[in-house]
């Protein structure tokens, strides 16, 4: 048996309740075969998928907060410290009642190649709790995150384990969060990013992830003779990625096309007016019926659709398993030649092995969108210094950050003989950085 099968059936074995985490490591393992091949010897002495796949530490605790009512509510905290090879570990905070700890492991797990990537020092991990902040009133939810964070901060600190936001963790939580880390360990650090401008926050923060998005689609692009100029592009979602990769394209000369939201889509032939989506979702955060009602070239349709719209280039931005088979087809009969993602596992996986053998340049999430992780990152070395740093300086260092991760999993894939896999070349290129520092720095 190879060491990637013994060591995923060992998984298996230890973690059988946890499908979410398999599927994760199953599939990251198997796309690093030739690398694991070729250094067997040297990974099995040293039990280095033994090692990455076993969580530094998990912690799991009672989250006691009073209810509006003055009733008590327990809820459970999850933080996951996965591998801290190449710096802090760094990772988000899901406040969702789906969360579990198969789910945060996967998630963490996911992290370690994703952050390893960007090329900065940051380690693998992810935490969050199955309290439910929707209807939830602002006193409610600060009760919540007080409780959560006094047992959090016992484990984690600027240079030990940096949370941010995910789902359910947007601004308001993270201040609330913060206030009372800062309370508890009476003093003033980056212990979280997606801070608010005033305590921290990183400018273009924001933006980061759609906007990173079309950085790397560009230099994607370019490596293939071609530009964004003039380019066709289909966008799913109408939220933060959405917004800010619409609004790039655009700004490369691209004409964005479609939009879409959790009941419907729109298809404007005239280009996605930015400064009307903006006002419809993030001010108003009504439907799109209203982007349609005010923009007398746009098309307003229920339901999903948006891939069957011909185009040179798709960008998934909405959510998980978005784009299925049946539109991959679609966009490969019409012509498509990259898909890069925005959202985290939008494509399915028959999906992803339709475009890739049908030719289309495919950059799965972990590479595409790790704009924001970046900028969260960028956010730390702020802290550190004591500094804030302009917009420009901040999109400039993205910019080069997305443009690096580009080549480097374009080398990786090249380097065993999968030219073109950008899937292979980004698990590959996460995991070899990850596997030197392991090795060079003993069993640990
Ligand atoms: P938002 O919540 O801001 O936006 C998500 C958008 O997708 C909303 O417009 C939502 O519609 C829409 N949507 C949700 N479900 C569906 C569906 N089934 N069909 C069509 N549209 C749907 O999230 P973000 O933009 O921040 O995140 C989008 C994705 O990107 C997620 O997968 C996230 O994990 C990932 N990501 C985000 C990062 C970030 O920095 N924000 C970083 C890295 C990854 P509605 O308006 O109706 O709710």
């Amino acid at each position: 048996m190879s060491y990637v099968d013994e060591v995923l059936e060992l998984v298996k074995q230890k973690n059988a309740s946890e499908p979410e985490f398999l599927q994760a490591v199953t599939e990251v393992l198997n796309s690093l075969r030739p690398v694991v091949e070729a250094n067997e010897e040297l990974y099995r002495k040293n039990a280095i998928l033994e090692r990455i796949t076993e969580p530094d530490r998990q912690i799991m605790f009672r989250v006691p907060w009073v209810d509006d009512k003055g009733q008590v509510q327990v809820n459970r905290g999850f933080r996951v410290q996965f591998n801290n090879a190449i710096g802090p570990y760094k990772g988000g905070l899901r406040l969702h009642p789906s969360v579990n700890l198969g789910i945060i492991k996967f998630l963490g797990f996911e992290q370690i190649f994703k952050n390893s990537l960007t090329s900065l020092p940051i380690g693998g991990g992810k935490g969050g709790s199955d309290f439910d902040p929707k209807g939830k009133s602002d006193r409610e939810i600060m009760a919540f995150c007080q409780s959560f964070m006094t047992e959090l901060s016992k484990y984690i600190g600027a240079d030990v384990d940096v949370p941010a936001g995910d789902i359910g963790t947007g601004a308001r939580e993270i201040g609330f969060m913060f206030g009372q880390y800062k309370r508890i360990k009476g003093m003033f650090e980056g212990v979280l990013t997606g801070k608010g401008l005033t305590y921290g926050g990183s400018l273009a923060r924001t933006e980061a992830t759609g906007y990173g998005l079309l950085y790397l689609t560009e230099e994607l692009i370019k490596c293939h003779g071609e530009s964004m100029e003039g380019k066709t592009v289909v966008v799913s979602g109408a939220g933060n990625v959405a917004i800010y990769a619409t609004q790039k394209a655009q700004q490369m000369g691209a004409k964005v096309v479609t939009c879409s939201d959790s009941t419907g889509w729109i298809y404007d032939p005239e280009g996605i007016d930015v400064a009307l989506l903006k006002e419809v979702k993030e001010v108003k955060r009504a439907r799109l019926t209203e982007y349609a009602a005010a923009r007398p070239s746009a098309q307003y349709h229920e339901g999903r659709g948006v891939w069957q719209i011909k185009c040179d280039i798709a960008l998934p931005c909405a959510t998980q398993n978005e784009l299925l088979i049946e539109d991959a087809k679609q966009l490969v009969a019409n012509g498509c030649k990259c898909v890069c993602e925005g959202a985290n596992m939008p494509t399915t996986i028959d999906a992803t092995e339709y475009l890739q053998a049908n030719g289309v340049w495919f950059v799965g999430g972990k590479a595409a969108n790790a704009g924001g992780v970046a900028t969260s990152a960028l956010e730390m070395s702020q802290n550190s210094e004591r500094l804030s740093w302009s917009f420009e300086e901040v999109d400039a260092k993205l910019k080069g950050i997305m443009v690096n991760i580009y080549h480097n999993i374009d080398d990786a894939a090249k380097r065993y003989g999968m030219e073109g896999n950008y899937v292979a070349g980004a698990n590959i290129a996460g995991f070899e950085k990850v596997v030197n520092a392991m090795l060079a720095q003993g069993v640990c």
